[in-house]
């Protein structure tokens, strides 16, 4: 590790470090940009990531993120509160949101089921899937996790966990590359696989 012998320069390189897909060279080109920007910018962007800790929370029904109980999609009365689009995480309902080919609600789990990652289906937010159908008479659960071996695995899991709970349950199509983040699919492709979606 580099050092400049100027520790509050090196503490803030190796913090811009961690984040994802910055690399040691590109912290030190951030920091130094910090360094010498106006203190309004420094003061900014450090209230910027204090404010979005301490005013973000869960949404206490999808587990979106929200600055209130309900996120603005499950208090948004335009959209259809029968339908559950079902995500690995909060990134993805930002690319479904982003295809303008959904309309209803939405429920994080948090994670799929991975043995070799010690994940189960109790670490995920799969029971209070199935609670919100039976009390809110969802008409369609819409499974659009990422096609890995684990997101299959756990799509087969909840399908047969609603099949006898009276509701219709589809997956994207496949157009999305297994393998793939819908994170990182275009919003047309997305849009595609929600269209054409198929009965589990
Ligand atoms: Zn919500």
């Amino acid at each position: 590790m580099i050092s400049h012998g100027i520790p509050s320069l090196d503490n803030l390189i190796n913090e811009l470090s961690r984040l994802p897909g910055i690399g040691r060279k590109t912290a030190q080109r951030l920091a130094i940009f910090i360094l010498k920007a106006e203190s309004e910018f420094a003061d900014n962007l450090a209230n910027a990531i204090i404010r979005i800790k301490s005013e973000t929370r869960l949404c206490a029904q999808c587990f979106n993120l929200s600055e209130h109980e309900l996120c603005s999609i499950c208090s948004d009365s335009r959209r259809d509160p029968k339908k559950i689009c079902v995500v690995e995480d909060i990134v993805d309902i930002m690319a479904i949101e982003g295809s303008n080919e959904y309309r209803g609600l939405y429920h994080v789990l948090g994670g799929v089921i991975s043995p070799l990652a010690g994940i189960k289906s109790t670490d995920l937010r799969i029971q209070e899937l199935a609670a919100r159908v039976k009390k809110n008479e969802t008409d369609e659960v819409l499974l659009a996790l990422n096609p890995s071996t684990e997101g299959e695995a756990t799509m087969i899991y909840i399908s047969r966990l609603l099949k006898d709970k009276d509701v219709r349950v589809t997956r994207i199509a496949s157009g999305v590359p297994i393998g793939s983040h819908l994170e990182f699919v275009d919003q047309a492709t997305i849009g595609r696989a929600i269209q054409s979606r198929q009965e589990v």
